[in-house]
């Protein structure tokens, strides 16, 4: 099986993992870029919401690259994710793509443990064995990337050399992605705070703190968020996303995490009763404990044309009003501007320096 999956930030690194300890063969598709959003944009529906477009120019680049199986979570939820798969198989079927679709949903469980046991020619003993590796070497690689990506977010700030602090996260993500023994893995995890505790500061020891919400894939998919994280970080502005890849990968894999949803459902609901979809009820949530925490400002990010995200909007203004936090909605679409946001965003970050400056008497 030459297996591929839609693309978001660092997951494949984890999922990667995991699928060749099952097994597998995988097929990564190269990078998102200009040319591969153009693709998924005229293959897909116009409507369409902007992380569909991407993941199905992804698709493409995996199907020519020799993928012959596409996996996708696929379930019944309030807004469309649930149904990318099937609408992109039916979208590649019809360009003339032959490929298997194996569909990972909750009412599939037994069919993806078959799958599983023919990845092992049929033997249920090495099936549980492989599965059970498979868990620990995904979870070890998500948990490691989590921790690189939390120490070059807490760094950037401060570094006098962002291009050194990108290259060595970008370096050490790559000896995650092919470490492949357990003791390998941790071994990189272990090393994060000192390699990057390493490099040379800029003397800065107050910056602004920054909350960033929204939409899954926006939140964590630096191509169409224009690296959100580390531009705010060159500013000087400490970064905190409420979703990276691994707490995606566990809240919706894995369903972990579930207090905290508990916790966002209780906080958000004076302003926002019922989840409709895209982390709206969570961008709610988070921005109030963001105001509670006294974070200087939320950044709430969103596709062009998702109702979620679009509906939850006027609501996240109101309840930033009503806290008194800075707060700076950004729509993103295929034809969003780099020098657009980027010009937004700097303006943003003048404002809360400002304030930042003048509420600890500077
Ligand atoms: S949350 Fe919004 S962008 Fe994401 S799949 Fe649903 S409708 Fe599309």
């Amino acid at each position: 099986m030459k297996a591929a999956f839609p693309y978001m930030g660092t997951a494949p690194i984890a999922l990667d993992g995991l699928l060749r300890t099952l097994g597998a063969e995988v097929v990564l598709p190269p990078k998102p870029t200009r040319a591969t959003i153009e693709l998924g944009t005229r293959l897909a529906p116009e409507t369409m919401c902007v992380p569909f477009k991407i993941t199905l120019g992804n698709m493409v680049r995996c199907l020519e690259a020799g993928a012959d199986t596409l996996v996708y979570v696929t379930g019944s939820w309030s807004c469309r994710f649930g149904y990318y798969g099937r609408l992109q198989a039916q979208i590649l079927r019809d360009e003339g793509f032959e490929f298997r679709l194996l569909e990972l949903s909750h009412d599939r469980i037994p069919a993806i443990i078959n799958e599983v046991r023919a990845m092992n020619r049929g033997r249920i003993s090495s099936a549980v064995v492989n599965g059970l590796r498979a868990l620990r070497t995904g979870w070890l690689k998500s948990t490691s990337v989590d921790e690189t990506e939390a120490c070059f977010r807490r760094t950037m700030p401060t570094a006098s050399d962002p291009g050194a602090c990108r290259r060595l996260l970008a370096a050490m993500l790559e000896e995650i992605q092919i470490a492949d023994r357990p003791a390998a893995i941790k071994q990189v995890r272990g090393s994060a705070r000192e390699r990057f505790a390493a490099l040379p500061t800029n003397g800065r020891t107050r910056m602004p703190r920054v909350k960033l919400v929204g939409e899954s894939y926006c939140v964590v998919e630096p191509f169409i968020n224009f690296d959100i994280v580390a531009r705010l970080g060159e500013m000087g502005v400490l970064v905190d996303p409420f979703l990276t890849a691994h707490r995606w990968l566990g809240f919706h894999g894995f369903r972990l995490g579930k207090d905290e949803v508990l916790r966002m459902r209780a906080l958000s609901a004076p302003y926002w009763r019922y989840c409709v979809g895209g982390e709206d009820q969570n961008s709610v949530g988070q921005l109030l404990l963001a105001a509670q925490d006294r974070f200087d400002g939320v950044i709430h990010v969103h596709p062009f044309g998702c109702m979620p995200g679009t509906v939850v909007q006027p609501t996240m203004a109101k309840a930033a009003r009503d806290t008194g936090i800075a707060y700076l909605p950004l729509s993103l679409d295929e034809h969003s501007s780099e020098t657009g946001i980027l010009t937004r965003l700097e303006a943003f970050v003048s404002l809360i320096e400002k304030r930042h400056r003048r509420e600890n008497g500077k």
